[in-house]
C-alpha cells in the first residue's frame, strides 16, 4: 500500500556567476497540485521545489533547492523513505560548466557559455528502485505519445505524464491542459481541457489504484 509520496516541482536554476542563471519557464504548479493532491488523501508528502512563487503547502515536508545538482542530492536522500517519486519537475538539461565566482563584466566581447549535461535524477534513482513506484513527465512539441513511450522505458518508469507544447495547449501556470498517461504496459489514457488540480486526482487515482 503506498502511504507516502515524494513529489518534485519547479524549474532549476543553473548558475552562469552569482547574479544571473539560465533556468526553464517552469511555475511548478503541476507539481504542487499534486503534493496538495496527495496531502488531501492522508499520504505522507514531501515537496522538493526549485525556485518558485508558490506557497509551499501546509502539512508537507517542503525542501528548497536551486539547482539541478542540488535537486538530485535531495531526491537521492528522500527517495528511499517514500513509496512514489513523482518526478514534475522541470530539471534542467544542462548546467554552466564552470560558473563565475564573480560577476562577469560587460565588454566588448560577450562570454561564451560551455554548458555540460545534469545527470538524469530519475534515471538514475530508477535503477535502484525495487518496488517502489515512479512517475515521470515529459513535455514534447512534436510526436508526444511515441516520445514520451520511449522516455518511459529509457528511464524505466512506471508512468509518464505526456505534456503536449503547442499553440493552443500553455503547459506552463494553471491553464488548461491536454496530456496523455502512457503505463509501462503501453495503455494510454487522454485527458483535454482539464486543470492541473483536476490531472492531479486522475493521476493520484492512477498510483493509488495501482493500475501501472
Ligand atoms: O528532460 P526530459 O524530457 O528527459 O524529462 C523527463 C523526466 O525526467 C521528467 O520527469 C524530469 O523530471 C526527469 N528529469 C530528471 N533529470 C534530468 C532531466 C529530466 O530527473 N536531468
Amino acid at each position: 500500500m503506498i502511504t507516502s509520496v515524494l513529489v518534485t516541482a519547479g524549474p532549476t536554476r543553473e548558475r552562469i556567476d552569482p547574479v544571473r542563471f539560465v533556468s526553464n519557464h517552469s511555475t511548478g504548479t503541476f507539481g504542487y497540485a499534486i503534493a496538495e493532491e496527495a496531502l488531501r488523501r492522508g499520504l505522507r508528502t514531501t515537496l522538493i521545489s526549485g525556485p518558485v512563487s508558490l506557497k509551499p503547502p501546509r502539512g508537507a515536508r517542503f525542501i528548497r533547492v536551486e539547482s539541478g545538482l542540488d535537486m538530485r542530492a535531495a531526491v537521492k536522500r528522500e527517495f528511499r523513505k517514500h513509496a512514489c517519486l513523482i518526478m514534475a519537475a522541470a530539471v534542467s538539461d544542462w548546467r554552466v560548466r564552470k560558473p563565475a565566482m564573480s560577476k562577469l563584466k560587460k565588454g566588448r566581447t560577450a562570454p561564451v557559455l560551455r554548458l555540460v549535461p545534469n545527470p538524469d535524477i530519475v534515471k538514475e534513482v530508477c535503477r535502484v528502485k525495487k518496488d517502489r513506484i515512479v512517475v515521470g513527465f515529459a513535455l514534447e512539441t512534436g510526436d508526444l505519445v511515441r516520445n514520451a513511450g520511449t522516455k518511459l522505458k529509457e528511464k524505466n518508469l512506471d508512468l509518464i505524464v505526456a505534456n503536449k507544447l503547442g499553440k493552443r495547449c500553455d503547459v506552463f501556470g494553471n491553464g488548461i491542459k491536454e496530456i496523455t498517461l502512457i503505463d509501462r504496459e503501453g495503455g494510454r489514457s487522454f485527458y483535454r481541457g482539464k486543470t492541473k488540480t483536476a490531472l492531479a486526482k486522475i493521476i493520484l487515482d492512477k498510483i493509488l489504484g495501482h493500475k501501472i
